[in-house]
């Protein structure tokens, strides 16, 4: 598309929207920045929109213009870069708490942590991840597992409604009982490349106080933390959503002095029921071998982010993972030869068993296009790679390492723990075959030119 044609009814299209930022003007850097620092893309316009009518005028306008539109919160989960595209960032931030349907509104751009604080005030807890930073409306069309999960599910499962504008610029509602399949799609299809959410309502819980954090082991214990770690979650209650982590803390000032370069395994968790039955079950680790560091503690759920300290400021960052049937001795072996230094600067920051299961595993395949629920473990490896080789280099090594424990991997990803071009190419591996050709089957309903096709890759079924 020529620049000539382009601007032709961009004064139209700025008149309907809160901003138009395009190629050369003193904002574009910045409105097409992404959390994720690894993308670099640059969009043939930037469209900021503040309500659904905006939203509708902006995919019009992308329509008129034969443009791609690839939709954004905060770029922490950025699949396709918006090259050429109109890069649609939505701003309808908000949230109203109903304490006494236990119930929110939540716009989308909004992040978690407006979220959180906002129903903590009422003793309520929303279904957010390990970062209060990421956007609720891309982490909840994902799936969503975070550390009330084993208890009530995924953040999709509690989704009651919600609103989207189609490749029409219409603006719908779904529910399960108004366009039962294309909510039906939205509960852990990714956003399946089928409109433009722009508020959802979901259910709270009564969470205040938790007894959580982590424990810190040397590295030498990786393999007894792990494997006990993998024995002890069998009977755990489902008020406990652990993980089993072994981390490499790089020597940067962000991290505290007495961690700074230094490896640990540890045991990370929220218990979310009586705080004195949290504390006897991490007391049976204290039991076992006295940690290094114990980090855990009751806290008010309002300070979850505690518990992962995930990075908030942008930074290049790889993630990639797979669901796990189960986890092995040789599995643990290899986990800690490709995470642990091995003579020179680590590849991964980070390898992450989180323990699924519970509620997780109690919805339908009618009820949500998100698949694979049965899976127990799902393995998280994060790295940071400030240049492309570096990121060609993590996906080869975590590639590796997927190998040689291919015999605890069913092939089923988690695609909220993927990133880039990566997860397009296992968006498959995400859903069950059925639920993939069903997602196919609504995307060349909804959007048969695929105009919507930088997030997953579900191509229309022809
Ligand atoms: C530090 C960190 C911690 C994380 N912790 C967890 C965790 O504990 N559990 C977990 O499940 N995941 C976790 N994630 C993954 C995270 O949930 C995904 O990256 C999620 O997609 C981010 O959503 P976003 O809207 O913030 O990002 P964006 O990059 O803006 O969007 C992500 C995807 O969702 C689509 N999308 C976003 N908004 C809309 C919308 N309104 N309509 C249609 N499509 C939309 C985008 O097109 C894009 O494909 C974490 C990620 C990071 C970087």
């Amino acid at each position: 598309m020529s620049e000539a044609t382009l601007t032709d009814d961009i004064d139209l299209l700025r008149s309907q929207v809160s901003e138009v930022i395009l190629p050369g003007e003193p904002a574009y850097d910045a409105a097409r920045a992404t959390w994720n620092l690894s993308v670099d893309q640059h969009p043939a316009v930037v469209v900021v929109t503040r309500s659904p009518e905006e939203v509708s005028a902006a995919v019009r306008f992308a329509e008129l213009k034969n443009l791609g539109v690839a939709v954004q919160a905060t770029g922490h989960g950025t699949k396709l870069p918006a090259d050429n595209a109109l890069l649609l960032i939505t701003a309808m931030r908000g949230v109203r708490v109903d304490p006494e349907t236990h119930t929110a509104w939540v716009g989308a751009g909004t992040k978690w942590k407006a979220v959180l604080e906002e129903a903590q005030k009422h003793g309520l807890a929303p279904l957010l991840g390990s970062s209060s930073d990421v956007g609720a409306v891309g982490f909840t069309l994902g799936g969503g597992m975070g550390w009330l999960a084993r208890k009530y599910g995924l953040a999709c499962d509690s989704v009651l409604s919600f609103e989207m504008v189609d490749i029409t610029g219409r603006i719908m509602q779904l529910s399960p009982g108004s366009n039962p399949a294309l909510f039906w799609a939205m509960r852990g299809g990714g956003g399946a490349g089928l409109g433009v959410v722009t508020s959802m309502e979901i259910q709270l819980y009564p969470v205040s106080t938790v007894y959580a954090g982590n424990l810190l082991y040397p590295p030498e214990m990786a393999h007894e933390v792990m494997a006990r770690w993998a024995e002890w979650v069998q009977d755990v209650p489902e008020e406990l959503t652990s993980a089993v982590v072994i981390m490499n803390f790089p020597p940067l000032p962000i991290v505290p002095p007495e961690l700074q370069g230094k490896s640990f395994v540890m045991v990370r968790g929220c218990y979310c029921g009586d705080v004195g039955r949290g504390e006897e079950l991490i007391d049976s680790w204290r039991a076992w071998r006295r940690p290094l560091m114990d980090f855990f503690h009751d806290m008010p759920f309002v300070q979850s982010d505690m518990i992962s300290q995930d990075p908030v400021d942008p930074i290049p960052v790889g993630i990639t993972g797979a669901w796990m049937r189960e986890i092995t001795h040789e599995a643990i072996d290899a986990i800690i030869r490709y995470t642990l230094p091995q003579g020179g600067p680590p590849t991964l920051l980070f390898a992450e068993i989180r323990h699924a299961g519970g509620a997780i595993s109690r919805v339908g395949a009618d009820e949500a296009a998100f698949s694979h629920r049965h899976h127990p473990f799902s393995l998280e490896m994060v790295g940071i790679i400030p240049t492309p080789e570096a990121h060609e280099h993590f996906l080869e090594h975590t590639e590796g390492l997927r190998a040689e424990i291919a015999p605890c991997l069913p092939g089923d990803v988690y695609i909220n723990f993927l990133e880039g071009e990566e997860a397009r190419r296992r968006t498959p591996s995400a859903f069950s075959n059925e639920s993939y050709q069903r997602l196919k089957r609504l995307k060349a309903a909804m959007d048969p030119e695929n105009t919507f096709r930088y997030g997953l890759d579900i191509p229309p079924l022809i």
